[in-house]
């Protein structure tokens, strides 16, 4: 696994590239933030208006999870095309390079879906508009996880299946965060099912956005910052295929 240059959104590009190239994916850039371009990829079996939503980096700390699309990517490159894929590959290259959580003026893009938007996440929203996702996942860490764990946003059927599913790939690996409570909201065996009346608008984060508009299929994940860089990376990519094929 490739994991030098994490840090650097150059490096980063340079390897979704030739991804890209290898796998007939189209890298778009959508807009311009805090000096840098902001990419999407999409692949030629996501025609029409549904498909699969992946994205990581909106806090620039957690280059686990950018690191770990990336290599799911280069893992998957042969079946890439066949996948109906919406990915953005780092909503926050500034935050990457300063390894901060936060953009350039200081604010939590992942707060910013709602009411008090930013050009990126109204870029983001305008991209995606008429779109409807059968599956969305959303890449995180957290530094004060002693484990992985999600957040599982569903309504219909299978609501409770594909959650339980991405984190037992995991076992062997590392373990499932131990907290019974994270950020006020319950947990069980390392799943959190919010209510999504609990947030209030001018901080509506990009999963609640996502499942109030255009999923019923939400999966926000997350691994242990302090673990190292290569497990954290090997957690993401198997939860993404947990949550692919499940
Ligand atoms: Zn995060």
């Amino acid at each position: 696994m490739n994991l030098a240059n994490a840090h650097k959104y150059r490096h980063l590009l340079k390897r979704w590239r030739a991804v890209s190239l290898e796998a007939g994916l189209k890298m778009i850039p959508v807009s311009r933030f805090d000096g840098y371009k902001i990419y999407e990829i999409i692949s030629p079996a996501c025609s029409g208006n549904r498909g699969i939503y992946l994205s990581a980096g909106i806090h620039g700390d957690e280059v686990g999870a950018v690191q770990g699309l990336l290599c799911w990517a280069e893992k998957n490159v042969r079946n890439l095309a066949t996948l109906p894929l919406r990915l953005f590959p780092c909503l926050n290259p500034w935050g990457m390079e300063e390894n901060s959580r936060f953009c350039q003026t200081g604010g939590d893009l992942n707060r910013l879906w709602g009411g008090g938007k930013s050009a990126l996440t109204a870029a983001i929203q305008n991209r995606i508009q008429n779109m409807k996702f059968h599956l969305i996942l959303n890449l995180h860490e957290d530094y004060d996880a002693d484990g992985a764990y999600l957040y599982e946003l569903t309504r219909g059927p299978r609501s409770k299946a594909r959650g339980e599913k991405m984190l037992q790939g995991l076992e062997g690996l590392i373990p499932r965060d131990s907290r019974e409570s994270i950020e006020k909201r319950k947990v069980r065996n390392g799943i959190i099912r919010p209510r999504p009346r609990n947030f209030l608008a001018d901080e509506l984060p990009e999963a609640l956005y996502l499942f109030q508009n255009h999923t019923d299929h939400s999966y926000t994940v997350e691994t242990p910052s302090e673990l190292d860089l290569e497990v954290r990376v090997n957690a993401q990519v198997r939860m993404i295929e947990a949550a692919l094929t499940s």
